[in-house]
């Protein structure tokens, strides 16, 4: 069965979405597998955002995911990562349908409240950054 990694993030945290999104996410019928609260530090930060560094808006995105601890989950089901993207919705809210975690909730960017993996590789790779135990908070 599929794994996908999910990270609420400071905002969602602080505006009290959490229970919303993995309410969403068990009324699908997706496992939750791992589920923990951790604040990320900087340099985990950078490397999970690594592919927009060359961004002007690299050091905001990075601000707003450590802002405060973080809600991380390992989600399981059939073709999970799909499923679970598009319940999330497209990355910049104003875009995203209604519906959708993002459309329904999210913020201007970079506040779009919840990450999802973007592919079965990304999982995979997202799954051991975050749930290894070679980092501590
Ligand atoms: P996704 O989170 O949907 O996989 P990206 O990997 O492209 O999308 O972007 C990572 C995060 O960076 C987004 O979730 C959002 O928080 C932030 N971000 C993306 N594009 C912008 C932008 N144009 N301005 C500010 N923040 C952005």
């Amino acid at each position: 069965m599929e794994k996908t990694l999910v990270i609420i993030k400071p905002e969602g945290v602080k505006r009290g979405l959490v229970g919303e999104c993995i309410s969403r996410f068990e009324k699908k019928g997706l496992a939750i597998k791992q589920l923990a609260v951790k604040q990320i530090p900087a340099e985990l930060a950078k490397i999970h955002y690594a592919h927009l560094a060359d961004k002007p808006f690299f050091q905001g995105i990075i601000d707003a995911f450590t802002a405060s601890e973080v809600v991380l989950m390992i989600l399981e089901g059939e073709c999970a990562v799909a499923v679970v993207r598009k319940m999330i919705g497209a990355t910049n809210p104003l875009e995203a349908e209604p519906g959708t975690i993002r459309g329904d909730f999210g913020g201007a960017l970079p506040y779009n409240i919840i990450h999802a993996s973007d592919s079965v590789e990304s999982a995979e790779i997202e799954i051991k950054r975050f749930f290894s135990d070679s980092w501590q908070d």
